[in-house]
């Protein structure tokens, strides 16, 4: 899933733990294995390749990535972050939560991702829905539907409505090879594409929260 929809995953995650942890810890769960996989990336321990030309999302493939995404180092980030935060914050409800955030991450990319994501720790078993490659443009209107979904569950505010379907407008290119977009600049160039990605995280993470205010505070208030 793209930036801005993992970005807007976290107002389920937020609004569920109402303010007993830090919204940077929240925004920081949904995206800690993209932001692995950045690492990684950079470092050359995983790999991605595109076609000759960009003209879509399906042209670029995640090709090596089974420590950042495969199904069973999430499993063990999810536990081993479950159990920090069941060790600091002393609280069970907190420790699910977080797991599971920290889990959403790979669940969103298996809905999405061409078979690209290993079972385990190596390329044997590769995983995802094939829609990125198959089926791009019900990809595009999934990834809407999920992020205005978050937004709507969330009870968000106008602009944090407009964020989600501008940046979701914004990928629109990614998802239609006829439409030209930035994406053919990203051809053979696997550093630039790490690195534009990490831009998106960051800013959709920044601009999440920034615009999703203190809705837990106000519903915990008015509850009482
Ligand atoms: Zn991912």
């Amino acid at each position: 899933m793209f930036a801005i929809n993992h970005a807007a995953s976290a107002l389920i995650f937020k609004k569920q733990l109402r303010n007993k942890v830090s919204v940077v810890w929240v925004l920081l769960s949904v995206q800690f294995v993209e932001l692995l996989w950045v690492l990684l990336n950079l470092l050359g321990v995983e790999n991605t390749v595109t076609e000759k030309t960009v003209n879509y999302v399906g042209d670029i493939h995640l090709d090596y990535m089974p420590f950042s995404h495969s199904v069973l180092s999430s499993f063990i980030i999810a536990v081993v972050g479950g159990g920090l935060f069941l060790v600091w914050k002393r609280s069970w409800r907190v420790a699910i939560w977080m797991a599971l955030a920290l889990l959403s991450h790979i669940v969103l990319d298996l809905l999405t991702h061409a078979a690209d994501i290993p079972l385990g720790f190596s390329n044997n078993s590769l995983l995802g829905m094939g829609l990125y490659s198959s089926a791009p443009i019900v990809a595009f209107f999934l990834e809407l539907a999920f992020g205005i979904f978050c937004w709507w569950y969330y009870k968000g505010s106008k602009s944090l409505f407009w964020i989600i379907l501008l940046f979701n407008l914004a990928n629109l290119t990614m998802f239609v090879p006829q439409i030209k977009g930035l994406e053919f600049y990203l051809a053979d160039k696997p550093v630039l594409i790490s690195v534009v990605i990490l831009v998106q995280i960051l800013l959709t993470l920044f601009l999440v929260g920034r615009t999703s205010g203190h809705q837990g505070i106000i519903e915990v208030v008015e509850t009482r």
